[in-house]
């Protein structure tokens, strides 16, 4: 889901676009390319790769197009594998598209134009998109586009250039960004203004169903409708860091905050008609309900997820599911068989541990579901059933996002099991996906409470060393609020089930020492409580993370940092965010390097 450009003004404007694709390359993504209204035609270049290899390699072969009005784009894959035919831009020969986002009824829309005579040669959800365009195309792209995205549902922003009109760039854009530059007799989008400040600092932001149409003088805003609206300029005072990390002070911090639209991507796609639904994958009922064992495996916050989903599946269809870390599973002869599920977790699909783990779950027979994000990974294409989790790229090297979505996607995957196997109601599914799908407004309210994270994480400084306690799904969420903290702040942490603390660990208290005890679960929190009492009256300063509306003892907790209320089952969607954000502003306040920690690598590809 990432960069998109665009020029329209005077001089040769192929060289300007990969620059300024450049320029958007930190969003991350897998293929490239342009298309250049050029005497008369639209000329398209674009390859798989990064443009230094793929992009400006077949530009130097194909030679590079002439004309002063094009668009441009970096591709992250979400529908169909990065390859030269499945890059952006799209097209053909009347209309040429740059898309970043996602379609998400475009099998629907695919259907219904194949039923008008249109063929299709990608494998992507945008080319629906340009022949949708296409059919109500017949003089006026305004009228084309309003009537396009009154049919098509999901996220985009489409920078669109018509043969018919030379030197105007259209757009548009609901969920994903993008801007309008404005120039001195040239005029440009981008999706951030990063593409464009080294021409320009004036910009108007495009808002949901806004249409642009852009010619090298002048710039018209209509609303999706086609009446002509006035629009605030704005002028960026960013450089360029800043600009990149859109306003945010680091990449942890800004895909913190990315996480509603993460989630509400991963789920919206995969609930149909209020039920979960894995038919794209081939994932059916009958396959759900054959299965004897279910196996989750990864590594880090993956196989934290994988935790949660243990939890959550177990507690509604009664039956087993085993979690294991990919690094033991393939050395430890593991009891997997034919007739289970191995769900394979990995944010980058490349990481070995969890790769070689698949390999031997397909070496059993075992049915492998991958569940990853970068499309075309090599575990996505090794597994035999996939599912992409939409967070776009994730860029920091301490998980959130990608954790937020496997999570999410982990409940999708437990209420559909329990409604397969019967264990709950179809009833209850529709109510505990409609929860579910309420998770994004809530992660949201919870990002507001900055200053009580950055309070809490003041008192965490001068630790050497803390703990994290809970029970239940709070015991699997504690593990991932231990690492978050640990691993960009570098200090250590444990996370224990409250349990097992007077089975030795309890030892380990002393006065002054943090403790963080989560307390959502109903059923359980009042002996999480009893555990922090323990622990309090041996000197540990405790924060306790608990609902809003939890009553206990408050002497026992030196601070407190509360949720919004939502189901028991649900609480670790919401709870993990204030542990990424006091993570986060400890690291921050101790000055370390949090989107590059020490020792630390994003995508971990040798074992
Ligand atoms: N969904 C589109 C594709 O897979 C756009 C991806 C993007 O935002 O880069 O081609």
């Amino acid at each position: 889901m990432c960069g998109i450009v665009g020029f329209t003004g005077s001089e040769q404007c192929s060289e300007f676009l990969v620059q300024a694709l450049k320029r958007l390359e930190y969003r991350g993504y897998d293929s490239a390319g342009i298309a250049v209204q050029s005497g008369g035609k639209i000329k398209t270049v674009k390859a798989k790769g990064k443009i230094a290899e793929g992009l400006q390699e077949k530009l130097k072969e194909e030679g590079v197009p002439g004309g002063s009005c094009g668009i441009g784009h970096t591709r992250w894959a979400t529908h169909g594998e990065p390859s030269d035919v499945n890059s952006h831009p799209i097209g053909n020969g009347r209309i040429s598209i740059v898309h970043n986002g996602i379609i998400e009824n475009y099998r629907e829309i695919k259907k219904f134009l194949i039923g008008h005579g249109y063929g299709f040669e990608s494998e992507t959800d945008t080319e629906t998109v340009v022949k949708l365009l296409d059919y109500y195309y017949s003089s006026d792209p305004v009228d084309a586009i309003s009537k396009a995205i009154r049919d098509i549902e999901g996220a985009y922003a489409l920078g669109i250039i018509f043969r018919d009109f030379p030197d105007k760039i259209f757009a548009v854009r609901k969920e994903s960004p993008l801007i309008v530059g404005q120039g001195k007799g040239e005029n440009f989008i981008a999706s951030d203004v990063t593409a464009i400040l080294d021409r320009t600092r004036e910009y108007y932001i495009l808002e949901h169903e806004e249409i642009a149409e852009i010619s090298p003088n002048k710039i018209i805003f209509r609303d999706s409708h086609g009446f002509p609206i006035t629009k605030q300029l704005k002028i960026a005072d960013w450089d360029i860091s800043t600009a990149e990390k859109g306003g945010y002070e680091h990449f942890m911090l800004k895909e913190i905050h990315e996480q509603p639209a993460a989630v509400r991507n991963t789920l919206s796609p995969r609930v149909k008609n209020g039920l979960p639904s894995f038919e794209e994958c081939g994932l059916t009922d009958e396959k759900l309900k054959g299965y004897k064992h279910i196996f989750i495996i990864g590594c880090g916050s993956a196989m934290h997820a994988g935790m949660v989903g243990k939890y959550v599946i177990e507690e509604l269809s009664r039956s087993p599911v085993i979690v294991d870390i990919a690094s033991e599973f393939r050395y430890r002869n593991p009891l997997l068989s034919k007739d289970d599920l191995c769900v394979i977790i990995s944010q980058s699909g490349e990481t070995a541990d969890t790769k070689a783990a698949l390999t031997l779950a397909n070496e059993i027979g075992a049915d492998t579901l991958a569940l990853v994000n970068v499309v075309g990974s090599s575990i996505a294409r090794e597994a035999k059933m996939v599912m992409y989790t939409n967070a776009g790229p994730e860029i920091s090297v301490c998980s959130t996002k990608a954790y937020a979505v496997q999570t999410a996607f982990m409940y999708l995957l437990a209420f559909r099991v329990a409604l397969a196997r019967g264990a709950i109601t179809e009833e209850k599914c529709r109510e505990l996906t409609g929860e579910l799908m309420c998770i994004p407004q809530l992660i949201e309210k919870c990002l507001c409470d900055k200053e009580q994270y950055q309070f809490v994480a003041s008192k965490l400084i001068n630790a050497q060393s803390l703990m994290y306690i809970g029970r239940g799904l709070d015991y699997a969420l504690s593990m991932e609020g231990s690492l978050k903290l640990k691993e960009i702040s570098y200090i250590h942490s444990e996370s224990y089930a409250a349990g097992e603390l007077k089975h030795g660990t309890i030892s380990l208290i002393e006065e002054g020492m943090p403790v963080i005890a989560v307390a959502t679960q109903s059923r359980l929190a009042d002996k999480t409580v009893s555990n922090v009492k323990e622990v309090k009256s041996r000197g540990a300063v405790v924060v306790v993370i608990c609902k809003e509306n939890f009553e206990f003892d408050n002497t026992i907790a030196d601070y407190k940092l509360t949720l919004p209320p939502i189901s028991d089952l649900l609480m670790p969607m919401v709870a993990i965010v204030p542990m990424q954000l006091t993570a986060y502003y400890t690291a921050v306040l101790l000055g370390r390097d949090v989107d590059m920690p020490r020792n630390l690598a994003k995508s971990v590809t040798v074992e």
